[in-house]
């Protein structure tokens, strides 16, 4: 496989799908919702990574799914897998393991089919405690990005960041890393501003200038409610774009699946079909987005109607 920095020069990369709620789905990752009010900020917000050392088969299984599909990037389930992240779910003694159990796995799985990419998220912290926690925050993320380096990934996707603010001590961490970062935030509740009150176009600026090098968006929202973003991105940089979105229906006043009553427990009655990842494959290859992949909701149809439509 040739570098991260080469291929989405040249083509539009397909990325993977969303691997937390479609475990979650076969059993093996937990919502939280037994126990508590998911997304309010108060419980422990579960969705971790642990079952990259607790059912390693089943997570093996996913990424083959994937590959399968047209994949040509894996990405090592360490989503939310900070100290902070699995310390508040019970696994704080465990964040080495963990980390560098799911890189092994991705790149067994990829051998020389795919690159492998480590996923790095917000901490949660400042949402919890803002942004006087920032410079926890990036304690907690500089410690994954060296526990994914050392564990050999190809490079860093940073996903599903809040607030810029935070997306910004993440890149400047990864840049101290010396991988290559992809950098997609999520916008939410609606799509014209992030958590820190910036827009798509800002965002993306800000992102590039830090060295990322691919912007963009992902979660949330279904490809058709995320393009409009995009595009804004798109006139506002020259670095490729990158985008991820979910799966899930969302309606005009509310465009973050995460914040609608169907989370988590009733996700399969706005699911979209995944003919709308052909439609986005379509797009992404004429208006030449960088990466494209998929988010929650994503699974391997999703991901082959994507990549047929965008290397047909
Ligand atoms: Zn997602």
């Amino acid at each position: 496989m040739k570098p991260i920095t080469e291929l989405i020069q040249q083509t539009t990369v397909i990325g993977d799908g969303g691997y937390l709620i479609e475990l979650e789905r076969r059993g093996y990752v937990d919502s939280g919702s037994g126990r508590e009010q998911v997304g309010t900020g108060r419980g422990s917000g579960q969705f971790t990574p642990e079952v990259a050392i607790e059912q390693p088969d089943a997570l093996r299984e996913l990424h083959r799914e994937f590959l399968n599909a047209g994949a040509q990037v894996l990405q090592a389930l360490t989503f939310f897998g900070t100290r902070e992240k699995l310390g508040r779910a019970g696994y704080g003694s465990q964040v080495e393991e963990i980390n560098s159990a799911a890189v092994k796995l991705a790149k067994e799985v990829a051998g020389d089919k795919a690159l492998v990419a480590g996923s790095v998220s917000r901490t949660q912290l400042v949402e919890r405690e803002g942004m006087d926690s920032l410079g926890r925050a990036r304690d907690h993320i500089s410690e994954q990005i060296r526990l994914l380096k050392d564990a050999g990934v190809d490079f860093l996707i940073l996903e599903t960041f809040f607030h810029l603010a935070e997306m910004k001590v993440a890149l400047e961490a990864a840049a101290e890393s010396g991988l290559p970062a992809v950098a997609t935030m999520s916008f939410r509740p609606l799509v014209t501003q992030c958590s820190d009150g910036h827009t798509p176009a800002d965002c993306a600026r800000v992102m590039a200038d830090l060295g990322a090098i691919a912007v963009g968006a992902n979660c949330e929202q279904d490809p058709a409610r995320m393009l409009p973003l995009l595009r804004e991105m798109r006139g506002a940089v020259k670095v490729p774009l990158a985008a991820q979105p979910a799966a899930f229906r969302t309606t005009d006043e509310c465009h973050s699946f995460t914040r609608l009553p169907e989370f988590p427990d009733d996700l399969e009655s706005i699911q979209i079909s995944r003919q709308a990842f052909r439609d986005f494959g379509k797009i992404a290859r004429s208006e030449g987005i960088g990466f494209a992949g998929g988010c929650c909701g994503c699974n391997a149809a999703y991901i082959r109607s994507l990549a047929r439509a965008a290397h047909p």
